[in-house]
């Protein structure tokens, strides 16, 4: 067993990449061992139609202010491979706008008084509610002792039956990745504090010009090795040697390494199976197997080339794909990403011929005139995404773990905001900030 490296990263998803980037810049250049033959985990490029799409789209925001940080490392810049475009909900039901709000540029709160003042759909009593909800928050005042479902909230605070199908619940599925009946109020409050509350431009969308999981992790792996770190691609890592509550090594499925420093970044599924014959992560493992994990699909599909959405992201009611992305702005027009989240009772077929015929027949229903598709492809991540349901957060497993020398970083560590790439990021910054701490010598950058 040789050990060249300081720090062992398993996983090359955002999480194992901002780890990486981050070790460099702080001096302590990484081996990182991913077991795909592509870096990006779930937002790895995948090619549709003879060009590259998210396998997972990457749906960004400004206020995901570690991913910014990454980006400027990385020199990712605005204008070349993004523009901010406002927070924009239209909810369409067969061929009726029903619903729509659209964030102003103004300090918070205006941007969303505003907003709210001028949508479509809903009733003046309809939005007071709304705003006295979001008084409420930023005021502090709503926020329970005990974490419960934001349906219960939505009740005592009075909201309307339109509020809660054409404002709450579309926001719950999209940051929060379930219903209000199962989202926990706790998450369910700290997103709108940070989309609508907190500084002016959170909550704006960064509309992407460019493969941008494909951009991130071509300059992710240059930068790593520039900086004297290494990828090993293609490489599946299949055990980690402890002692007791000390880290000796990692086994792949071709070596054995000595590696006293490792940051297991192999998303929730690939890390669990990693743990799961370690004695002293028995606990943690328990209260992880709690977290639900709902299945989401992405439908990508092609029509005609003059094919356009009435806006670059839109939402559908009473569908089974909820948002539909134009790829127009990416080079690739005529091409939709329609996104299917499961909802209780109603699985997502799991054959992909019926999956994509629904969705299809979904999509003529709401834009009759558009013409036939030409090709379309299913896209679908098992187990990926993290629900953020009732207490989720005494569940998710800490970034320190009992074992000395090992750190967990991913979107499903108990660290920042929401399950997403921003908490991704986040949790592999602060890992390797801690790995950094835990190193004696480090080379100057
Ligand atoms: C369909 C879908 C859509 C999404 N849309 C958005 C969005 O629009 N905006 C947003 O912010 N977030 C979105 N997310 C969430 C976001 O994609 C995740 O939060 C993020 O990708 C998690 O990154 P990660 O690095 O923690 O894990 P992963 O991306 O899962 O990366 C883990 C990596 O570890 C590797 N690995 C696993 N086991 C091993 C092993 N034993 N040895 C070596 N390597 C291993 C895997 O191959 C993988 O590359 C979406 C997720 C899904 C599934």
């Amino acid at each position: 067993m040789t050990q060249q490296h300081a720090v062992h990263i398993v996983g090359g998803g955002w999480a194992g990449l901002a780890t990486a980037v981050q070790l460099c810049e702080n001096g302590i250049p990484p081996l990182l061992i991913e077991a795909s033959r592509q870096l990006g985990g779930t937002t790895r490029r995948i090619a549709f139609d003879g060009a590259p799409v998210e396998q997972s789209p990457v749906m960004l925001f400004a206020g995901y202010h570690h991913v910014m940080h990454l980006f400027r490392l990385l020199k990712i810049r605005e204008n070349q491979h993004y523009i901010r475009i406002p927070f924009d909900i239209i909810l369409r039901r067969k061929r009726r706008t029903k619903f729509r709000f659209r964030q102003h540029a103004l300090p918070a709160p205006y941007g969303v008084i505003s907003g709210l003042l001028l949508a479509r759909g809903l009733s003046w009593s309809d939005k007071m509610a709304v705003l006295r909800l979001l008084r409420a928050v930023r005021g502090n005042s709503t926020r329970p002792e005990q974490d419960m479902p934001v349906n219960e909230l939505l009740h005592q605070q009075k909201q309307g039956e339109r509020a809660i199908r054409f404002f709450w619940r579309p926001l719950c599925r999209m940051f929060l990745h379930c219903d209000t009946q199962r989202a926990s109020t706790l998450a369910f409050l700290d997103m709108l504090d940070w989309l609508f509350l907190s500084d002016q431009g959170n909550s704006d969308v960064l509309q992407l010009k460019t493969d941008i999981g494909g951009i991130f992790t071509d300059r992710a792996m240059d930068f790593i090795e520039q900086k004297g770190g290494a990828v090993k691609l293609g490489h599946q890592v299949t055990g980690l040697q402890v002692a007791g509550d000390r880290l000796l090594g990692l086994r792949t499925d071709d070596s054995e390494l000595a590696a006293d420093k490792v940051v297991l970044a192999a998303g929730a599924a690939g890390s669990a199976a990693l743990l799961t014959d370690l004695v002293a992560m028995r606990d943690p493992l328990a209260a992880f197997a709690q977290l639900t994990f709902p299945a989401l699909a992405t439908v990508y599909v092609k029509y005609p080339r003059q094919t356009l959405l009435p806006s670059p992201l839109l939402h559908t009611m009473g569908t089974l794909g909820q948002w539909l992305v134009d790829k127009r702005l990416q080079g690739l027009p005529g091409t939709m990403a329609v996104h299917a989240l499961e909802k209780p009772q109603q699985p997502l077929p799991q054959d992909d011929e019926l999956l994509t015929m629904q969705i299809v027949t979904q999509l003529h229903v709401l834009f009759p005139h558009w013409r036939m598709p030409l090709t379309s492809q299913v896209a679908r991540t098992p187990a990926a995404l993290l629900a953020a349901t009732v207490h989720y957060r005494q569940h998710q497993p800490a970034a320190a773990t009992p074992i000395t020398g090992l750190w967990l970083a991913g979107d499903f560590v108990r660290h920042g905001p929401l399950p997403s790439l921003e908490s991704a990021v986040a949790c592999g910054l602060a890992c390797a900030d801690a790995v950094a701490n835990s190193v004696s010598d480090p080379t100057p950058p």
